[in-house]
């Protein structure tokens, strides 16, 4: 249940191999002893069983921190969100205003459910930045200045008191569609998370892959051009400068002046015919890179999340085509292209279960619930 929030009993026969009368004997037992609950639902017309993790186990806190928004949500331990908010992030915010806003916006939610900080296991921050998962700073500084050298996890805990966990946010994002979204029940996956920065998350054999110093994913800095323009990391013609949000506003810049990424999407939509064609450019230098990931790992399928996302196959057709111009493997073995699911509470929604995962929720709990 931990693992997959809410579930029919059906669902759960399925998920555990045992039978459809065990299932809900356990159920059974377990709801009168505090530990599930279960509500009346119905799945393809037919009436069933929804069973969630009891509230009283207690509630997580996530926050998702990228370049140009904040989101904060409050869930209980089978990831239903209780209440949640977002926000947009000024340009060049800074860590402590951030945190203050994130700690005191958690009180508020708190008291809006009638809940207390005592009841929250822990927190989990998505960071749009490579996390060391040591010192929970920002591993590689230039990437969000006005968090470079601040010990995320420490100062937020001070503020809150609970247990504060922090990871990067495509990391966490590949994390839940696997286990919620676009991804759910395969082992090999890439998330890419495309939004103002390009990141990605993999899962390999079914566990999140976080590599040495936790610094794997850094899909975004791939050098697609040795040539190209400088990015943000100080590397030249990386992925990120070639297709990230500014290339692409920047590259509409003459046409059609200031826009947002989001204009560009809804234009593209509409059919402006130079919107369509900044996204297929971008679309064509990522699919390179999926390319490359695809002919070093053979991820089964990938995965396209964040705020570009939702200009659906303009920006996936163009990454799927050039990925298949590049990948050497035969054409029933290369990776299929989806768009995410969980769209932009996608990473929140792992923070969420990084939290859980993380906290001292864990099976002990279970066993002395149950004794
Ligand atoms: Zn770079």
């Amino acid at each position: 249940m931990r693992h997959h929030g809410g579930l029919t009993q059906v669902e759960l026969a399925g998920a555990t191999g045992l039978s459809p009368a065990t299932v809900s004997n356990i159920v059974k037992e377990l709801t009168a002893s505090g530990l599930l609950h279960t509500a009346p639902t119905s799945r393809s017309g037919r009436r069933a069983v929804h069973v969630t993790l009891a509230r009283r186990l207690g509630l997580v806190a996530g926050i998702h921190i990228s370049m140009r928004h904040m989101r904060v949500a409050l869930a209980d331990v089978a990831n239903t969100v209780v209440s949640e908010h977002s926000m947009p992030l000024a340009k060049d915010h800074r860590a402590d205003n951030e945190l203050d806003k994130a700690a005191r916006l958690i009180v508020d939610m708190l008291d809006s459910v009638d809940a207390s900080l005592d009841e929250v296991l822990g927190v989990g921050i998505a960071m749009s930045a490579p996390v060391d998962a040591a010192t929970g700073m920002i591993s590689r500084s230039g990437l969000m200045r006005g968090w470079d050298g601040i010990p995320i996890a420490e100062v937020m805990q001070r503020r809150i008191h609970r247990p504060v966990f922090i990871d990067n946010d495509s990391n966490l994002g590949a994390l839940a569609e696997s286990r919620t979204g676009a991804a759910r029940g395969r082992s090999d996956v890439l998330y890419i998370r495309l939004a103002q920065g390009i990141g990605s998350g993999l899962i390999l054999g079914g566990q999140l892959y976080r590599g040495f110093g936790n610094s794997a994913g850094e899909f975004g800095h791939m050098t697609i051009d040795e040539n190209g323009p400088v990015c943000r990391c100080g590397n030249r013609g990386c992925l990120e400068a070639l297709a990230g949000g500014p290339a692409i506003l920047e590259s509409l810049r003459e046409t059609h002046g200031a826009l947002k990424l989001n204009d560009v999407i809804v234009r593209a939509i509409g059919g402006d015919q130079l919107c369509v064609r900044a996204l297929a450019d971008a679309g064509r230098h990522i699919g390179i890179a999926a390319a490359n990931v695809c002919n070093l790992l053979a991820p089964e399928r990938i995965v396209v999340g964040g705020d570009l996302a939702r200009a659906g196959e303009l920006i996936i057709g163009p990454i799927r085509h050039s990925m298949e111009r590049s990948v050497v493997m035969g054409a029933n073995k290369v990776a299929d292209l989806v768009q995410g699911q969980l769209g932009e509470r996608a990473e929140m929604s792992g923070a969420l279960m990084f939290a859980v995962d993380s906290s001292s929720f864990g099976h002990d709990d279970f066993a002395a619930a149950l004794s």
